[in-house]
């Protein structure tokens, strides 16, 4: 079979994959890149993307009082407190570095917003195809090799050192060798059954989502290797999408961060609203058709943000997902709701609102602790339908602060390397908007730097 060299070979060409390639490349390393599918991406590329950083320029242009400390408050909470501490300091050591780095090659965020899991705007919003298309550039203009439909298989271990892997492309078997390590970037698992009847059966009733390649392979190989693993039993989808949300148009709406609230069929509301969206999705498995509808009235209306992916209600109207009435009756009558237990159940919330009864299920803000909420009282009234999608896994392999695979026994798997989706322990039971592009970036620069330094006596 067809052999070759490099110093790097990295496996996945998302964000991680991308932020790995290129710094390594930069770096003056020789580079391969291989994806599986015929283009590049995976996940990424359909993704919204937010990236959470704090002490940003953005930030403080916009006046949001943030910093490392409450961002990693946060990142705990939202994790369920069983996150590994020491792969969250390792991203806030490392962010602004990184958010340099990318502003430097000319991504520009767009936009600040809270969203799921943040207690203060640190969603810096970016055009993530233009994003990945000046990684690649840069990568390309530093002799970086693309091969796509390039598929890994299996990794291979030579006295212990994992030195090389054998890909399948249209042209047969071929195997890459590398000097530096083999880098696992390869997503999560929301495109392969097999993995979510595993560890998910939950899920598979979700919409089916993410990245067209992301099966899981990288998952396997390295568990083959004796790779541990975090985080498996939190797989849940995300809580947000229309029914007829498809391939080639992705929609998601969290108009319950800006105040509405979530009913099922019956009309009555089945969680407090300004959790995790990863958590709202678990919850909305379990209700009539896997169906919650985002309830709201004209002043959540007005606070839509167009352009802007999970905040633009007004182009979801346009294209006829919105269900809009004067009156509350009328509203679930075109949407399928029952009224009787809609007007109840908005009556119940207002008071709970005005009054001293306490929420029905223990709702006191917009989103993770902040925000004042909003009698819904102003016609005219909204219904948005929307399910939850399978689009990400957010667990796998463990892996230490260098970003090098740790073995179920705690040791490190010398010469493989895992970045992104693929890896566990990071997020734990749930995730924050951002931190999963975030940390693609920041642990593909760490990988970069970790086997360029290795790699520098060698070259001396
Ligand atoms: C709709 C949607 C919206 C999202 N919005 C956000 C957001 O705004 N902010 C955020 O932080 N996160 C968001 N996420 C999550 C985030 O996009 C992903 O978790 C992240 O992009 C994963 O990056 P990655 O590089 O690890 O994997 P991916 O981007 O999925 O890339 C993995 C690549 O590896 C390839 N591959 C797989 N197996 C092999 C193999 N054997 N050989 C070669 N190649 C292989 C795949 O084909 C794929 O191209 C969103 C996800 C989705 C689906």
């Amino acid at each position: 079979m067809p052999e070759y060299s490099f110093d790097l070979v990295v496996i996945g060409s998302g964000i991680a994959g991308q932020a790995a390639a290129s710094s390594a490349a930069e770096a003056g390393l020789s580079v391969v890149m291989l994806e599986k599918t015929g283009s590049l991406g995976g996940s990424t590329a359909m993704s919204g993307g937010f990236f959470a950083f704090s002490g940003t320029g953005e930030q403080a242009a916009d006046g949001v009082h943030d910093s490392a400390d409450l961002f990693l408050n946060d990142m705990v909470a939202a994790g369920g407190g069983v996150s590994d501490r020491a792969l969250l300091q390792t991203y806030l050591d490392h962010q602004a570095e990184t958010y340099h780095w990318l502003k430097d090659q000319g991504v520009v965020f767009r936009a600040l917003e809270i969203s799921s899991g943040q207690s203060a705007p640190r969603s810096h919003n970016s055009v993530i195809t233009e994003v990945l298309t000046t990684l690649h550039r840069n990568f390309t203009s530093h002799g970086g090799e693309t091969r796509l439909n390039h598929r890994a298989t299996r990794l291979v271990r030579e006295n212990g050192k994992v030195t090389a892997v054998v890909v399948q492309s249209p042209d047969g078997e071929s195997m890459f060798h590398s000097r530096g390590g083999i880098v696992l970037a390869t997503g999560g698992f929301s495109r392969s059954t097999h993995l979510l009847r595993t560890f998910a059966p939950d899920a598979l009733t979700a919409i089916p989502y993410g990245g067209k390649g992301n099966t899981g392979d990288g998952l396997k190989m390295a568990w083959k290797l004796g790779a541990g693993m975090a985080d498996m039993s939190y797989v849940t989808a995300t809580y947000g999408s229309h029914p007829d949300t498809g391939e080639e148009f992705h929609e998601l709406l969290t108009a319950y961060y800006m105040g509405a609230i979530v009913v099922n069929k019956e009309g009555k509301r089945f969680m407090d609203e300004s959790q995790s969206y990863k958590v709202l999705g678990r919850e909305v498995l379990k209700e009539a058709e896997g169906l919650g509808f985002q309830i709201f009235d004209a002043k959540i209306r007005a606070k839509s943000h167009p352009g802007i992916p999970l905040n633009d209600i007004g182009m979801l109207e346009n294209i006829g997902h919105v269900h809009k009435a004067d009156s509350l009756e009328e509203l679930a009558r075109l949407a399928g709701i029952d009224a009787a237990g809609l007007v109840q159940t908005v009556a119940r919330y207002n008071a709970s609102i005005t009054g001293d009864q306490a929420d029905e299920t223990g709702r006191t803000n917009l989103c993770n602790g902040v925000g004042e909420l909003l009698p819904l009282d102003q016609a005219p009234f909204y219904a948005y339908p929307a399910k939850a999608l399978m689009t990400t896994t957010y667990c796998g392999v463990t892996i230490n602060s260098d970003a090098q695979v740790v073995d179920i026994d705690g040791d490190v798997i010398d010469g493989l390397y895992a970045i992104g989706e693929v890896t566990g322990g990071f997020h734990g039971a749930a995730y924050m908007t951002g931190t999963s592009l975030g940390k693609g970036a920041v642990f593909g620069r760490i990988v970069a730097q970790h086997a360029s330094a290795n790699l520098s006596p060698v070259r001396a």
